[in-house]
């Protein structure tokens, strides 16, 4: 961190910062240059020292150096971080997708869309079991009972499963059945929740919260691997704007910025990004052509049955459509679909390499 002292600052001035510095712990370094004199921070720095620095007399501003985010940067790991599900390597080169429901509903319409993702060449099976709602009027999931049932569709298709946990002491059971735990947009700074699933050994794809900027979100990968779990994937799911024709924007710009910033895996969800089935297709295949290293879609045998999110889910046709194009746009940018997942093992579960 360097402070920079307005061009009128008095010795007096820069030796009260200089001294402030020293008393929080730092090492500070006065540099005098001819028209103005700036002093260095050495240490680890907190976010909230900027503002103790900058309100200090005879200071004009303070400038970052280093990251805040430490663990997620790539100065720390340059390599790409690539998560290992049973036989499934996300990061790393290949294209890996993830489908199924928004929320899991009946065993038939689970099963069926289970079988359905599976043939059209899914590599994981999503279905929210705790689902988050805006109103507390609607359909919140049917929790354990979910979990049940995407059990059952995992022992039917072998795909690996990943589902929301809302609620820190749910992590337990929901990690029972989850080959890969969910943090939802709306709990990108629930520090509580971040803390608990860092402390398990499951991958966890995290949400950008719909108001976070990219730094927040990759803070809010660093509360996770703060506790010891760094297999984090990133999903990018849309952000608030003004425009109201779709339900988010999209933001493309964050995946090769994150990709670039951060050596954490980046999936992309065009479902919630756009909230229109008919945008899923070219959104999700703009977002793999920007880096991204997989997808994930809201698919229904019945969308109009849907509990949640059906006017974005696809059909299986639709899905299957856009599982062609997306092989065809994957080889052309040298980042195959990853090849089918026979059946999850245990084997290799949540390694990281
Ligand atoms: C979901 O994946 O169904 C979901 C609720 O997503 P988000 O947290 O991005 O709104
Ligand atoms: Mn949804």
């Amino acid at each position: 961190m360097i402070v920079v002292m307005r061009a009128d600052a008095t010795p007096k001035e820069v030796e009260l910062v200089a001294s402030k510095i020293r008393e929080l712990g730092y090492q500070a370094r006065p540099i005098h240059g001819v028209e103005r004199t700036v002093v260095c921070v050495l240490g680890q720095v907190y976010p909230e020292l900027m503002d103790e620095l900058l309100v200090l007399d005879g200071v004009e501003t303070v400038l970052r150096v280093s990251k805040p985010y430490k663990l997620a940067s790539r100065e720390v790991h340059p390599m790409d971080t690539v998560i290992r599900v049973g036989d499934l390597r996300i990061g790393g080169g290949h294209i890996v997708v993830m489908a199924g429901q928004c929320s899991v509903d009946t065993v038939d319409y689970t099963l069926a869309t289970a079988r359905a993702v599976k043939r059209a060449g899914a590599h994981v099976l999503r279905g929210g079991a705790f689902k988050p709602r805006t109103s507390p009027h609607s359909f919140e999931g049917h929790g354990k009972k979910g979990l049940e049932i995407l059990a059952q569709a995992k022992a039917e298709t072998g795909l690996p499963i990943i589902t929301e946990v809302l609620d820190p002491r749910d992590v337990e059971i929901v990690a029972e059945v989850a080959d890969i735990l969910q943090i939802g947009s709306r709990n990108g700074q629930n520090f509580a929740l971040l803390k608990e699933v860092g402390r398990t050994d499951k991958p966890i794809l995290l949400k950008r919260g719909m108001w976070a900027t990219m730094e927040e979100w990759l803070l809010a990968a660093e509360h996770i691997m703060s506790q010891g779990n760094h297999k984090v994937i990133l999903c990018e799911r849309g952000i608030r704007t003004f425009e109201t024709n779709t339900r988010f924007t999209f933001d493309v710009n964050a995946i090769p910025w994150v990709k670039r910033e951060s050596h954490l895996p980046v999936i992309a969800d065009p479902s919630h990004g756009t909230g229109r089935w008919y945008l899923v297709e070219p959104v999700a295949l703009a977002a793999v052509a920007a880096g991204a290293d997989g997808l994930l879609i809201e698919v229904h045998v019945s969308p109009d049955h849907a509990l949640s999110d059906g006017a974005q889910s696809l059909t299986p046709e639709n899905f299957t459509r856009l599982m062609e194009r997306l092989r065809v746009l994957a080889e052309a940018l040298g980042r195959p679909l990853h090849p089918e997942v026979a059946q999850t093992s245990a084997r290799g579960n949540g390694q990281i390499s």
